[in-house]
C-alpha cells in the first residue's frame, strides 16, 4: 500500500483542483481520496505531495507505434528489428506520462501482451492490429505500381508486417474485421478516405462504399466494439456518419453539415494539430512535392475545422498525436497538448488527453482489454495511473509537458519514475 500526502488534484473532468487530499494506492488501483489526512502507519511508501497536482496519466488515442520509420524504410526491415524498435518507442511514451495509448495501425498485440506482462516496459495498448482498407486505398502500402497482388501481399513487405490489410466487397471486408478481432484488436481501424501522407490515393478519393463501410460496423458491433476511421474530407465523413462509424480519424475538412452530424450522433473526432502544423511547415520530409502539396492542404483545413468545432460545441474529442516514424518524431508526442491549448484552452486539452480518451475506449465492451478500474481519472477505483506534477495543470499545461516538472509516473501502481522523494 501506498500513501500520497497532500495533493492537490485535477481528477480529469473537473475544471477546479481538489485541494490538500491524501491518496491510498492498492496494489494497482486507487483506493480511497480523502480530504481528511490518512495516518502513515502501515504504508510501505509515502510519497509527500505538497504543491503538486496528481493527475491521471496520459492518454494518446492516436499513435502508431510500429510504423517507425517511413514505410520505404520498413520494408527493409526485419519483424524483430521492427520489434525492438516498437519496445523503445513504447517505453519512451510511458516515460514522457502516456499510461495509456490506442494504436490505430500495426501488429502490436505482441507487444501489449509483453507489457501487460512485464517483460518490456510502456504504456497499455489498445491495438486495432492491421488498418483495413480497399484495393488502392490508404493501406494499400505497396512501393510501387509494379507491386502487383498476385496471391495476397507478399510483395510488400511492410504489409506482411501486420500493419495494413486489404479487403474488397462485403464479406472480405466483415472477414478482415473477424481477422483483427480474433487476434484481440480492442477496436477497428478502417481507412475511409483518401490519405496525406500515402503515395497513391488521391486526398478526395471516397474510399469503400457505403455498404462495406456498414459491413465493418457490424463486424465490429457484433462484436461489441466500434469502428475508428481515417478520414479527411467531408464527403467521406457524411458517408461514414451514415454507417454507423464512431470514431474519426483527422477529420480535418469539415463543413457546417458535417459538424452538425458529428454533434448530433456523438462522433468523437481525433483530430492532430501538432503533426499537421509540423507537416504544413515542411518540417517531416517527405517523398515528394504532391506529398507536401497534400500535407499542406490538410494542415490548413484542420484549424478552419477548429473553428467549427467550437461553433457546434463538439464534446467528444480526443487527444492524438499521429505520431508516425523515429524515436525523433515521437519525442514530439507532448506538444500536441500546448498546441490544443493554443487552438481551444487549457481545460479541453486535459479533457482531451485523459477523461475524454477513457470515453470513446469505452466504446469497446467485451474486447476492452482494461476492464477491473476506470481509465483517464482520478476517482476511488480508477487504475493507479497517475501523474505528480510540479504546479497547477489548470494554469497551463507547459508544467505537465516539461520532463523536469512530471515528478512522478505511476502505471498500473507500479512507479517508473519518482523525482520527488
Ligand atoms: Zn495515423
Amino acid at each position: 500500500m501506498l500513501l500520497i500526502k497532500n495533493a492537490n488534484v485535477f481528477n480529469g473532468h473537473d475544471n477546479t483542483l481538489l485541494e490538500a487530499v491524501d491518496i491510498v494506492i492498492n496494489q494497482n488501483h486507487i483506493q480511497t481520496i480523502s480530504q481528511q489526512p490518512i495516518n502513515d502507519a502501515g504504508f510501505e511508501q509515502v510519497i509527500d505531495a505538497r504543491g503538486h497536482t496528481v493527475m491521471p496519466g496520459l492518454i494518446d488515442a492516436h499513435v502508431h507505434i510500429t510504423l517507425s520509420a517511413a514505410p520505404h524504410v520498413l520494408d527493409t526491415m526485419t519483424r524483430e528489428e521492427i520489434a525492438i524498435r516498437s519496445a523503445k518507442i513504447a517505453e519512451g511514451m510511458l516515460m514522457r506520462g502516456f499510461t495509456t495509448v490506442r494504436d490505430v495501425a500495426g501488429n502490436t498485440i505482441g507487444l501489449k501482451t509483453a507489457i501487460d506482462s512485464g517483460y518490456a516496459t510502456g504504456p497499455r495498448i489498445f491495438p486495432s492490429q492491421a488498418a483495413i482498407s480497399q484495393t488502392s486505398g490508404h493501406s494499400d502500402y505497396r512501393q510501387n505500381r509494379g507491386q502487383q497482388r498476385r496471391n495476397g501481399h507478399e510483395d510488400s513487405p511492410l504489409m506482411k508486417t501486420g500493419a495494413f490489410a486489404i479487403a474488397d466487397g462485403r464479406s472480405e471486408v466483415l472477414k478482415a474485421v473477424r481477422e483483427q478481432l480474433f487476434m484481440g484488436a480492442s477496436q477497428i481501424k478502417i481507412m475511409a478516405g483518401g490519405g496525406a501522407s500515402s503515395t497513391f490515393d488521391p486526398l478526395d478519393t471516397l474510399q469503400y462504399t457505403l455498404d462495406e463501410l456498414k459491413a465493418a460496423v457490424e463486424a465490429a458491433s457484433d462484436y461489441g466494439t466500434y469502428v475508428a476511421a481515417h478520414i479527411h474530407t467531408t464527403p467521406a465523413m457524411k458517408r461514414a456518419a451514415e454507417a454507423g462509424i464512431m470514431s474519426f480519424e483527422h477529420a480535418t475538412i469539415m463543413d457546417d453539415d458535417i459538424a452538425q452530424i458529428i454533434k448530433e450522433k456523438g462522433i468523437f473526432v481525433i483530430p492532430s494539430y501538432f503533426t499537421s502544423s509540423l507537416i504544413a511547415e515542411r518540417k517531416i520530409p517527405l517523398g515528394s512535392e504532391s506529398l507536401y502539396q497534400k500535407t499542406e492542404r490538410v494542415g490548413k483545413a484542420m484549424l478552419k475545422s477548429a473553428e467549427l468545432i467550437k461553433k457546434y460545441e463538439i464534446e467528444n474529442l480526443c487527444f492524438g498525436t499521429d505520431c508516425v516514424g523515429d524515436l525523433g518524431v515521437h519525442a514530439t508526442q507532448s506538444h500536441e497538448l500546448e498546441a490544443i491549448e493554443k487552438v481551444f484552452d487549457t481545460i479541453t486539452a486535459l479533457r482531451m488527453a485523459t477523461s475524454n480518451c477513457a470515453k470513446l475506449f469505452n466504446l469497446s465492451t467485451y474486447q476492452h482489454p482494461y476492464q477491473e478500474g476506470k481509465l483517464g481519472e482520478i476517482s476511488e477505483g480508477a487504475y493507479a495511473d497517475l501523474l505528480i506534477i510540479e504546479g497547477n495543470p489548470l494554469e497551463g499545461v507547459a508544467c505537465v509537458t516539461q520532463a523536469d516538472k512530471q515528478k512522478v509516473i505511476m502505471k498500473d501502481g507500479v512507479i517508473y519514475k519518482n523525482t520527488l522523494c
